[in-house]
């Protein structure tokens, strides 16, 4: 699905090349390494950026935008299906092809990325279709291209889908993301494996169009990184919208007749659909990367970084392959320290000097860089912001959308932390129980007694991931719980939800 207009580069590199020197070489462009690749080339350093599938990764063409596409309109199936009782009745048909037509049109130009190579170009970078491999210290080989990076070479290969070791499923044509968000005619049944985040959303939204969904999950509950109460109410919702949810289930074969799926567990539980769709999680690929040449181990499941993002002298990671959270905000968050640090390396790489332009224009990138959002010691000229994953915001987009920052209960409790806990439901505030039906949905808050501030929260219901930013900052900003017991919520909004659980901490 690759863009024909550009040759495809992979594979070994038969003869030796005479490396071509370049200040930065950006490995992978996806949304944390188009970011930095793209700002460092506007910021005047010569930017090799390597793609070998599409520029702007799995968010844009099979994660984020699309599957969010599919949430928007399969919430407003739902919202429809609301109206008996609330104001009148409705009856609904469901038609998958607008979906897939947006995707395809809106979302993704039917898998083409030459905007995004265009945009990447049209900033000053320049754009190699391939595989990038260390290939020793400050070096990457792209097919039989050889690129010397004068200041670093920055890492951001994301992760691909990780299919568990059951026996025969490798055989099958099972579906992951890809084939899920792809999908044009959707399958009578399907068989869900995993029940983590994107396994549920996407579950909720074909059950909603009328697909038979049936999730398998290995742990004793679903969402299981979330709060138990989390789990419970996704599980609720999904039970409503038809979804067969089946916890506490080892998988051990998945055999494919020609037309159907059977999956058979442990204990001799059989599930059988037309389509598998295997959501158990996401790894990185560090082996294909050439770390052995920078004697950096590759037998490792993410690679791990420091607070600047640097691997390893010259070398910086951003993304998912960082391993510190699988979301866009995270690259993002990640990309604007990554894209100070090498700046800072530049400048002082290069004092007084100013041969490729570098000097005059890396106040603005580290202006960028803090605009972006980088927080620490961020915002000063000349300091690198460091990372800080204390306030991480986490948002399920199921409906309803469940959305969680810093530490769960048992979490803080297992640190050793004087944990205080609070809660209330949705339903008994006043927006809830106007809203009435699809008012599902709590405010769990986790403080930290002694230090007098919240140190996670969980806010679930209609508008959970929006109701959370509220919650975030508090996280973010250790704002005291006085400060937040004597503010001013607005009635009757949902996120009123938040003073009553504040009221329960105990
Ligand atoms: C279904 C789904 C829904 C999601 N929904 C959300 C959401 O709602 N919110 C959210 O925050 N996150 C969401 N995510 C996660 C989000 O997509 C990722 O966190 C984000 O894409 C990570 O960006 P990245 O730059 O680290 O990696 P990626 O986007 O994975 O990009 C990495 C790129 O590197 C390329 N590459 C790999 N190896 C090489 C190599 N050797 N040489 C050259 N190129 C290489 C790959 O082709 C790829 O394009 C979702 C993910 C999925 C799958």
């Amino acid at each position: 699905m690759i863009n024909a207009a550009f040759a495809v580069l992979s594979g070994d590199a038969g003869g030796v090349a005479e490396p071509e020197q370049v200040d930065v070489v950006v490995v992978g462009l996806g949304v944390g390494g188009e970011e930095v690749a793209g700002r460092l080339a506007e910021s005047g350093l010569s930017v090799v950026g390597v793609e070998r599938d599409l520029v702007g990764g799995e968010c844009p063409y099979w994660g984020c935008i699309p599957s969010k596409m599919m949430i928007r309109a399969a919430n407003a199936l739902a919202e429809a299906r609301r109206i008996d009782g609330l104001a009148g009745s409705a009856q609904v048909r469901p038609d998958w092809a607008p979906v897939a037509k947006r995707i395809r049109e809106e979302a993704t130009d039917t898998w083409n990325d030459r905007a995004a190579v265009d945009r990447f170009v049209g900033r000053g970078g320049r754009f190699v279709r391939g595989s990038g491999r260390l290939d020793g210290p400050g070096r990457v080989r792209v097919g039989d291209q050889l690129f010397e990076a004068r200041y670093g070479v920055v890492i951001g290969t994301g992760t691909r889908p990780s299919v568990p070791p059951v026996e025969g499923l490798a055989d099958t044509p099972y579906w992951t993301n890809h084939h899920a968000i792809e999908v044009e005619e959707l399958p009578g049944s399907l068989l869900v494996l995993g029940g983590g985040a994107i396994g549920l959303e996407l579950s909720q939204v074909f059950a909603r169009f009328g697909v038979r969904v049936t999730i398998v999950e290995a742990l004793d509950r679903v969402l299981a990184v979330e709060e138990p109460e989390a789990s419970e109410a996704a599980t609720s919702a999904l039970r409503a919208d038809g979804v067969e949810v089946h916890t506490g289930v080892r998988t051990e074969r998945v055999d494919h007749d020609g037309e159907r799926f059977t999956l058979r567990a442990h204990g001799g539980a059989e599930f059988t659909a037309e389509r598998l769709l295997v959501v158990t999680g996401r790894r990185a690929h560090l082996d294909e990367l050439g770390l052995e040449a920078v004697g950096v181990d590759a037998d490792q499941r993410y690679l791990p970084v420091d607070d600047r993002m640097r691997v390893t002298d010259g070398i910086w990671a951003v993304g998912d392959v960082t391993g510190e959270g699988a979301f866009t905000h995270i690259a993002m968050y990640q990309a604007a320290i990554v894209i100070a640090d090498v700046l800072d390396r530049a400048r002082h790489a290069r004092p007084g000097a100013d041969p490729s332009g570098t000097a005059s224009v890396v106040g603005g990138a580290m202006g960028a860089a803090s605009a972006l959002g980088a927080s620490g010691s961020s915002g000063t000229a000349g300091t690198v912001p460091r990372a800080d994953y204390r306030a991480l915001p986490r948002v399920t987009f199921t409906d309803p959308e469940i959305g969680a920052v810093g530490l769960t209960e048992e979490q803080a409790r297992s640190r050793g932390i004087n944990v205080q806990v609070g809660f209330s439901k949705l339903g008994e505030s006043t927006r809830g129980w106007i809203h009435r039906v699809g008012d599902e949905g709590f405010i769990k808050l986790i403080a930290d007694a002694d230090e007098g501030v919240l140190i996670g929260a969980t806010s679930a219901g209609p508008a959970g991931g929006e109701v959370l930013s509220g919650l975030v900052v508090a996280v973010h900003a250790a704002v005291p719980l006085s400060q937040l017991r004597h503010m001013i919520y607005a009635y009757p909004t949902f996120h009123r939800a938040i003073e009553d659980a504040l009221r329960h901490l105990r």
